[in-house]
């Protein structure tokens, strides 16, 4: 396909994310990276160049947008041993693997919430550049996290990668310091997290706040200044309730969100990504068997009555984006077609209701909604055509070989499931 010529999209039914509609028979014309023209059949008119894709009967929808996965991390229960037996730069390559993952499973986007120092920014510029079949990538670095987030027990290599990772800092000047050098790596967003984590070690707790809200307010405020929102995991309410008081724009997890928090946020306009599959993968029986005493406690507390808290913040209005967690035990790239089944089966939204939640909701969620997330004139062209129709059954997104072709940038580069766009004359121009 030349520079210049368009790809055409013929006569589709194509998925308004916005209206949650689907409407018929529509013709999408990308040019370069953008939806240049999208109407009715009859008015469409053909150039000579045109590269036109039949879709008739098909149905199109919007690339969808993975919200929380961590790329160099492979989902193997091992995972400390995965820490001892990997070579540093072995990291990169990973995240490039399970990058194409996920566009191959028809998410064009994908944010990455916490990676070693410059393997995100890094791969999205190899990506932008066209060298590499890649998604949309989103990135926080490593994040910001607070002393009291982890205990120092485990291996030497995961103990120094948890202190690499880690911007341990008190106080507002030092915060608003790290997140500038954030910004300095190539961060797109700022991570950060209020409680301990489920896999952390028995001082890792899951209720304690970890920043004071002095601290919260300097992140979320610095953030903002600089162009990016901010990202919060945190499993106990009284993290949740600190991180939206402050006026963060993301939860991550919120295991234990009560029906205050859920009303906090739904006036405040938070958004919840709430990892379902990664609690789920922890919980099933394979995977929970392999996991350390105390860490199999906290998952069993997190998930036991997590379905129904989430159910009742969704019913009370809360915003719910796609995110995995990908990379933790049991939990793999490229597979966040089920954390989108999950939001029907579990939650109770309709299938309109989960793509919605995984195109325009996700879109939102991370301050691109003028780019991505709906079919429109001057987005980006991040476009997939499937066989089936999601909105009819949500199991269809589960299996990308139903998806004829994934397009981003205007560019072809899966077909069912396999990555088909190389690029073997393209030169680096890093400019
Ligand atoms: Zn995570």
């Amino acid at each position: 396909m030349s520079q210049n010529s368009r790809l055409v999209i013929k006569s589709g039914n194509v998925f308004d994310s916005i209206e949650g509609k689907l409407k018929e028979n529509l013709t999408i014309v990308t040019k370069h990276n953008e939806i240049v023209w999208v109407g009715d059949e009859g008015s469409f008119e053909q150039e000579e160049n045109d590269k036109v894709i039949d879709a008739t009967g098909k149905t199109v929808f919007p690339g969808m947008i993975e919200c929380h996965v961590h790329l160099s991390g492979t989902g193997t229960p091992l995972y400390e041993r995965e820490y001892l037996r990997t070579k540093r730069d072995m990291w990169s390559y990973i995240a490039l693997d399970n990058a194409q993952k996920h566009l191959a499973s028809g998410f064009t986007c994908v944010r990455d919430a916490g990676c070693y120092k410059g393997v995100i920014s890094s791969l999205k510029r190899i990506i932008n550049e066209g060298v590499l079949a890649g998604p949309r990538l989103v990135g926080s670095e490593t994040g910001i996290w607070q002393w009291g987030d982890s205990e120092s027990i485990g291996p030497q290599a995961l103990i120094d990668f948890e202190r690499e990772v880690s911007v341990v800092k008190a106080g507002v000047d030092n915060i608003k310091y790290a997140v500038r050098d954030q910004k300095r790596l190539g961060a797109d967003f700022i991570k950060t997290a209020t409680t301990g984590g489920v896999l952390h070690g028995m001082e890792s707790k899951v209720s304690m706040v970890l920043w004071t809200d002095e601290e919260l307010v300097a992140i979320r405020e610095e953030a903002h200044r600089l162009g990016m929102h901010v990202g919060c995991h945190a499993h106990g309410d009284d993290g949740i309730q600190a991180a939206v008081r402050a006026g963060i724009d993301t939860i991550e997890h919120g295991s234990f969100i009560s029906e205050e928090s859920a009303k906090m946020m739904v006036e405040k306009g938070t958004y919840l990504i709430p990892t379902r599959l990664a609690i789920a993968c922890l919980a099933s029986s394979n995977i929970h068997k392999q996991m350390p005493p105390e860490v199999q406690k906290k998952i069993m507390e997190c998930y036991n009555g997590e379905k129904e808290r989430h159910t009742m913040a969704f019913e009370k209005g809360v915003k719910i984006a796609i995110g995995t967690d990908a990379a933790t035990p049991g939990n793999f790239h490229g597979c966040t077609g089920l954390e989108v089944k999950l939001m029907v089966d579990d939650y109770g939204m309709t299938p309109v209701q989960a793509m919605q939640a995984a195109t325009i909701e996700g879109a939102r969620a991370i301050w691109l909604d003028d780019k991505i997330g709906s079919i429109e004139k001057g987005k980006f062209a991040d476009i997939v055509i499937s066989d089936k129709n999601p909105l009819e059954n949500i199991d269809v997104v589960t299996d990308p070989k139903n998806f004829s072709h994934v397009i981003k940038d205007g560019k072809v580069m899966v077909e069912r499931g396999r990555i088909t766009y190389f690029s073997p004359t393209k030169q680096i121009q890093l400019d």
